[in-house]
């Protein structure tokens, strides 16, 4: 239907059924598109010479204003579980997908444009994006992929010249702000919530489940097609003590699926937990099929290590989005995808169940493995892990900063308690005597663990922690100050935080005070703490 007061009679909002996309054409009113910022390793990856960045016309085929040639632009349906409740179609409100490039190692990327208008999915909102949200997501994506982290990436960032109202949720006033399209890139954009959709709305559409299921295996994973009924396939038994079946994930291609589905957002899930982001809106529409961070919010990174830490106002009081709770809303992430397609009847409950049980199995692997790297330990040392996080809790230390300090600690048993604290200093600020004991104990046993089994020197610990503890990451602060400054106009910061982000595991010599913990201001509304609806 139309929506009322809307100037443009081409808008619409609509339940979309028995389809999985709406062709669209990008409809933001663009006066004056600028190309502010791109990543020269997305360009690579497409392809893109550098010298095509500098075209006339660049912005306006980025920023949809002019047709690219051969693209067929679309917007997805798809629907979701937002803050544990069924919330009915969703679809890209304000995505628009250009088209597919086939690049020249024959790989398919995806370019989708944020902010590029209204679609039958946009709702009661505007289908633009602010420069604020615009920039967090353009910076992220790219500092993300440089951590080694599964996420969508981002060809460039554009201004549109045009404002965009936006209510500032902590004071409630209206206030324009700067437009931008961000270029989104990914080998695909589907959800689980792109298939729970089609999932709710019964018989009719059940089909589709299956459809979208065959599209996404075929394309995204060909392994899973090709290991199909081959007799060196694998089988698993279930962890489940009262049934000895065996699982064989070999006949049924969606139950393979869904096991690497759950694998790979436990995967990713372990890897958020390790360099402290918290994704801030983990509804399953924000979940990707392919296990990548996908949709750039209220997202942000552990200053001082705080477990209930959200950076999303919409979020509180509940904190369900909370940086201690992701790996359990993975898991229930999953159990409403293996639901959809056990609802097409794709899967049955036994490998619904199995998937879940691989998501634990997998995450808790995987983060063992990252919290022993990050210690630079030779094993996994359960009770030495959770009391130093235990500890970094009550003194509220910076996670980042603490485990990059950690690899200068020397194995040397007979350091002096005095001595004991010293490379660590920059990161246990204002302790008490009484914390700072325990601090001492817990750094004597650390030094005991890591001068035991381990034969390696020093400085090979410290190389090997060095390269899993980064030096360098997106600290809410530092995307303000690009932020604000790129409000007046100046967008080197955006640059320099990109080029900074590249490396985030390397020493980068002048480039210390971006290592930093945040400054007071840095705890104004809008900076740590963000709305769901930028
Ligand atoms: P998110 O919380 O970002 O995952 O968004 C939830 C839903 O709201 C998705 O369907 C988005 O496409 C839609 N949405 C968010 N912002 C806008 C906007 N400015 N205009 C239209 N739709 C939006
Ligand atoms: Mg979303
Ligand atoms: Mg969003």
């Amino acid at each position: 239907k139309e929506l009322p007061g809307d100037p443009r009679s081409d808008v619409i909002s609509r339940k979309v059924l028995h389809a999985c996309y709406s062709k669209v054409s990008p409809s933001v009113q663009v006066d004056d598109p600028r190309l502010v910022s791109w990543s020269e390793s997305i360009a690579e990856l497409l392809d893109l010479h550098p010298k095509e960045f500098e075209r006339l016309d660049f912005p306006l085929l980025l920023s949809g204003a002019k047709p690219l040639p051969g693209a067929m632009p679309y917007a997805q349906c798809y629907g979701g579980h937002q803050f544990g409740r069924w919330a009915g179609q969703l679809g890209d409100g304000r995505a628009i997908t250009l088209g597919e490039v086939l690049n020249s190692k024959g790989e398919r990327w995806e370019l989708q444009l944020k902010g590029a208008g209204r679609t039958p999915y946009s709702r009661f909102s505007d289908g633009l994006a602010v420069l604020r949200s615009s920039i967090r997501e353009f910076l992220c994506s790219e500092a993300m992929h440089c951590l080694g982290i599964p996420t969508t990436r981002a060809l460039c960032l554009l201004t549109t010249g045009q404002g965009v109202i936006r209510d500032m949720f902590y004071d409630g006033n209206a206030k324009e702000e700067p437009g931008a399209i961000v270029c989104r890139v990914s080998q695909s954009f589907i959800r689980f919530g792109s298939y729970q959709i089609h999932a709710s709305r019964g018989k009719e559409d059940l089909e589709i489940v299956g459809k979208l299921a065959d599209y996404a295996i075929r394309h995204h994973f060909p392994r899973i097609e090709k290991s199909m009924n081959r007799s060196d396939g694998l089988s698993f038994k279930t962890g489940d003590d009262d049934d000895d079946s065996v699982l064989d994930l070999t006949s049924n291609k969606y139950a393979a699926w869904v096991v690497e589905v759950a694998e790979r957002t436990a995967t990713l899930f372990a890897r958020w937990q390790g360099v402290g982001f918290t994704h801030g809106v983990l509804n399953t529409d924000n979940m990707s099929i392919l296990g990548q961070t996908i949709d750039y919010g209220p997202f942000g990174f552990l200053d001082a290590f705080d477990p209930s830490y959200t950076p999303n106002t919409t979020d509180l009081p509940g904190r369900r989005y909370c940086f201690a709770n992701q790996p359990d809303i993975g898991l229930w992430n999953i159990a409403q995808f293996a639901e959809a397609l056990a609802a097409a009847q794709l899967i049955n409950e036994k490998v619904a169940n199995y998937a879940m049980e691989r998501y634990g199995d997998k995450f808790m692997d995987e983060y063992e493995a990252i919290m022993t790297k990050k210690l630079g330990l030779s094993k996994y040392n359960k009770e030495m892990i959770s009391e130093l996080l235990n500890n970094m809790a009550v003194d509220k230390v910076d996670y980042t900063n603490f485990f990059r300090l950690l690899s200068n600690v020397k194995a040397n048993p007979s350091t002096s308690d005095d001595e004991l604290l010293n490379p660590l200093k920059a990161a246990l600020l204002d302790i008490g005597k009484e914390r700072k004991e325990e601090w001492i104990k817990w750094v004597r046993g650390y030094i005991h663990e890591v001068s035991g089994g381990d034969t390696s020197s020093d400085e090979e610990r410290k190389a090997r922690m060095d390269s899993v503890n980064p030096k360098y990451i997106l600290r809410n602060y530092l995307c303000q100050s690009a932020i604000d400054a790129a409000e007046q106009g100046d967008f080197s910061e955006v640059n320099n935080l990109l080029r900074l982000m590249k490396r985030p595991y390397d020493e980068q010599p002048g480039m210390e005070k971006y290592a930093r913990l945040p400054p007071a201001w840095a705890y104004r509304p809008g900076v740590c703490m963000l709305s769901c609806s930028s």
